[in-house]
């Protein structure tokens, strides 16, 4: 009888769908680690399982029970395969497009491997999203991954950092080496955790999403130049402090003041 050559039945990868696939199982159980130490939702939904190799290490657990979305049809194939208890719970489609409250009505934790291409959209979706997604552990591009943890003054640091750390604490955990993948990516990798925070800032999301992008627009003009659009009086940002710095110097709590002062002193309407 001729055996199955396991080799060929393996999901090719495909680069325009970010496929690199993992193939150090310590690592993939360090990644899991990381969320189960720290979980305390019903469901995880992880983002891209392809072959599954952090997804077998999520199924062991029975504290949550855990979904996955792959956008590659031969990758879910593959798990309905080798993770026939998966199946109810795997969804063939783009995690973009994903209506969250369908899926899962109630809270959820992420995690995944995750695609480097649309790697930032998955972190605004979940800020967009984050009454819903309160926990999430992800490996990104290194570079990726340590702007979502920068501290200001650090090069990392900008719309990234701001964005994410206002509403969620962010951990950088490890990084994770090129070669441990099949096919490598030209950079290496980084895994990071975020926890949303007890407390919202009192600001709306929209206002201060513009003026963190708009003081990083032109991050090495100082304050007064660079927020020239809303229109501030020199004497209001005087008082704080903030008219020579630039955006890179200022802290979270900095930047919720800052759209707090543009909110009730600045011209945000056209
Ligand atoms: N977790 C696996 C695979 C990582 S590669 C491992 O560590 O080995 C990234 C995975 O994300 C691939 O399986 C790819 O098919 C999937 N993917 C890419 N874009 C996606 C999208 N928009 N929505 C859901 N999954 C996506």
């Amino acid at each position: 009888m001729v055996q199955k050559n396991k080799t060929k039945n393996k999901v090719a990868p495909k680069k325009h769908l970010g496929q690199h696939f993992l193939n150090d199982e310590a690592i993939a159980d360090n990644i899991a680690r990381a969320l189960i130490e720290k979980n305390s939702c019903k469901h995880v939904l992880e983002i891209g399982p392809g072959m599954g190799v952090l997804t077998k290490y999520l199924l062991k657990e029975n504290s949550f029970i855990t979904h996955a979305i792959d956008i590659d049809h031969e990758s879910v194939l593959w798990l309905q395969e080798h993770f026939p208890q998966l199946t109810p719970n795997l969804i063939e489609g783009d995690f973009l497009k994903l209506d969250l409250k369908q899926v899962i009505n109630e809270p959820f934790s992420l995690i995944g491997n995750f695609p480097y291409n649309i790697s930032s959209q998955i972190v605004f979706k979940m800020l967009d999203n984050r009454k819903q997604i309160p926990f999430m552990v992800g490996m990104f591009q290194k570079e990726v991954a340590e702007r979502f943890c920068a501290a200001p003054r650090h090069k990392e640091y900008g719309i990234l950092s701001v964005l994410t750390q206002a509403y969620y604490e962010a951990e950088y955990l490890f990084t994770v080496d090129e070669h441990v993948f099949t096919p490598p990516p030209k950079v290496k990798s980084g895994v990071i955790r975020l926890k949303l925070r007890n407390e919202e800032p009192d600001i709306e999301q929209s206002l201060l999403f513009r003026t963190v992008k708009v003081a990083f627009n032109q991050r090495r003009k100082k304050l007064r130049n660079a927020l020239q659009q809303f229109q501030l009086n020199d004497s209001i940002l005087q008082q704080v402090g903030f008219i020579d710095k630039r955006a890179e110097e200022l802290s979270i709590s900095d930047f919720i003041h800052l759209s707090k002062l543009i909110e009730q002193h600045g011209k945000t309407h056209d």
